[in-house]
Formats: structure tokens, C-alpha cells, sequence
């Protein structure tokens, strides 16, 4: 059967399912159905799928077409007994999940034709995931492009994926990192603090020529894009899922 891009409904199999810091789950996937996607996409897994409307939950896939049938999946659980706590109990106790995808249009297929344009990935928490994606996929292409990752975090422990990060520093010269916490506690953080746009407006003096991936909560995004237009930014320069699923009133 030939793989499709068309949104369809497949099972997977549930391969992994690792604790990478406090609250934060990656589940390893594997696509039963031959189904192909883009970097940045995201899966809706279907709860009660067997009942006549299942629940479809969002997540993005964390990782790049190149490691399809497998799909990775950050999912953060603030254990307070939320959507999440119910999503990551399916994940541990089934051995097969529904899933409808691929979805969304916030994606990185080819590089941009001008090889100096920057492109800054900002992402949020567990925003980190799409980006993760958007990334594996450019460095995979050999992008020649500069990509910028700035990740906010409240806490300096909420960062994680460091070895994956630092693999990235270490073999593709064009990769740099920015994280950026907001509320460190203590002595734990000596890098930069503050809202994550703001430390790209201060690198960023004019934002006319990159491209930017933003993935965060409605709010941020369009807190980011008022301030970034303000920068130069026009109109085609910003990609986020928050576009489509949370449009502006
Ligand atoms: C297009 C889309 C993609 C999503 N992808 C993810 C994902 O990769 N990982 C994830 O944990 N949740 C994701 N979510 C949120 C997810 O669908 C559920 O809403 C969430 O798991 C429900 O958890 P909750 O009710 O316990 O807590 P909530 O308070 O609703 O959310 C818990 C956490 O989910 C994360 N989150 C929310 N929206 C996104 C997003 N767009 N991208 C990444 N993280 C988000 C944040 O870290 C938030 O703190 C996504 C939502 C959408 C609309």
C-alpha cells in the first residue's frame, strides 16, 4: 500500500514510555498504517475509541519524517489528575493507541531559498517538541540556514534533552541554542533570564528577514507576534499551529 499524507485514522503500537525530567513523558510510537507526514505536524490520539466520539487529544510529533514508522511524542503531565494524567495511564497500560494524522500546517518542508535567512524557533515548555522536530528535519536536509532555538522554561529544571542539544552544537556550526528561564529559584541558573521573545528582540534588533516557528499557549504567540511586527516583522514570516486552532477574535 502506498504511504499517504491525507489525515487517516491508524493504530500504533506503543513502544516506549520514558520519564525525561519531572512531569515530562516521551512516548515512542510505531505507525502501523504506511502514513507520511512533515516536520512540525502534530497526531490527534483518539480516547474511547471505541465509543461513537472518541476524544481526540493533540500532540506534536517530536520527531523528523527520517524516523518514521516511528513517532515521538512529549507529553507533560502536571499529575494533577488532568487530561495528560489520562493520556500517559492509555500510553502505559495499552500496548496499541488510535491516532488521526498527520494534522496542522505549521511545517518546515524545504529550505528557504535565500541560504543566509535565519530561522528562530521559539519554543515553550513542552513547545521544545515541535521544534525538536522542525530541527532533526533542517539539520537532516543540511539547511545551510542559521536556525536559532530559544527555549523557555520557568524553571531551570524543566530544560531537558541536553545530550540531544549538545550533539547539535557540536556537528552542525549553524545550530545555536538560547534557553531562557523565567522564574529561576535559587543559584541553579546563570544564564539568561526573562520571557523568551524578549531575549530574541535583544539578538534580534530587526526581525524583517527571518523565518519564525513559535510554539506556545494562544497567549504567548500572538504576545510574540504584536511585539515582533513592532521589530519589522511582515506579514508570511510567522508559522504556529495556535494560527489555526486558536484563531484571533
Ligand atoms: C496542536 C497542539 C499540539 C499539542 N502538543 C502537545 C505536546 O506536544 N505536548 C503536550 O504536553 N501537550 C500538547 N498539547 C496539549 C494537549 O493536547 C492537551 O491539551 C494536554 O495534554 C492536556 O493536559 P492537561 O489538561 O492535563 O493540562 P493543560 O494545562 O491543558 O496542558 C498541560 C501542558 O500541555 C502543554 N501544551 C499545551 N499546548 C501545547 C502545544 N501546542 N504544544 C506543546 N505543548 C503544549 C504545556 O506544556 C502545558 O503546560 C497540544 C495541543 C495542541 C492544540
Amino acid at each position: 500500500m502506498a504511504a499517504t499524507s491525507q489525515a487517516s485514522i491508524s493504530d500504533c503500537q506503543v513502544e516506549e514510555v520514558t520519564q525525561l525530567t519531572d512531569g515530562i513523558y516521551r512516548i515512542q510510537l510505531r505507525l502501523l498504517q504506511p502514513l507520511v507526514h512533515r516536520a512540525g505536524q502534530y497526531l490527534e490520539l483518539l480516547l474511547d475509541e471505541g465509543e461513537a466520539s472518541p476524544t481526540a487529544v493533540p500532540y506534536t510529533v517530536a520527531s523528523a519524517p527520517a524516523a518514521l514508522p516511528l513517532l515521538e511524542l512529549q507529553i507533560q503531565d502536571l499529575g494533577e489528575g488532568g487530561l495528560a494524567s489520562r493520556v500517559i495511564d492509555t500510553f502505559k497500560n495499552q500496548s496499541q493507541v488510535q491516532v488521526r494524522f498527520p494534522q496542522g500546517e505549521c511545517y518546515l518542508d524545504q529550505a528557504p531559498q535565500d541560504p543566509s535567512q535565519p530561522i528562530i524557533l521559539i519554543g515553550a515548555g513542552t513547545g521544545f517538541s515541535q521544534m525538536k522536530a522542525l530541527i532533526e528535519h533542517a539539520l537532516a536536509e543540511q539547511m545551510p540556514n542559521p536556525l536559532h532555538l530559544y527555549w523557555g522554561v520557568r524553571e531551570a529544571e524543566h530544560l531537558y534533552g541536553h545530550e540531544l542539544i549538545e550533539g547539535w552544537q557540536q556537528s552542525h556550526p549553524n545550530f545555536y541554542f538560547h534557553p531562557v528561564v523565567s522564574d529561576p529559584t535559587g543559584d541553579d541558573w546563570s544564564g539568561r533570564i526573562g520571557l523568551v521573545h524578549e531575549s530574541v528582540m535583544e539578538d534580534f534588533p530587526s526581525l524583517e528577514q527571518p523565518l519564525i516557528y513559535v510554539c506556545g499557549s494562544p497567549a504567548m504567540v500572538y504576545a510574540v507576534e504584536d511585539d515582533f511586527r513592532e521589530r519589522g516583522m511582515g506579514d508570511g514570516q510567522m508559522f504556529s499551529d495556535v494560527y489555526s486552532y486558536a484563531p484571533r477574535s
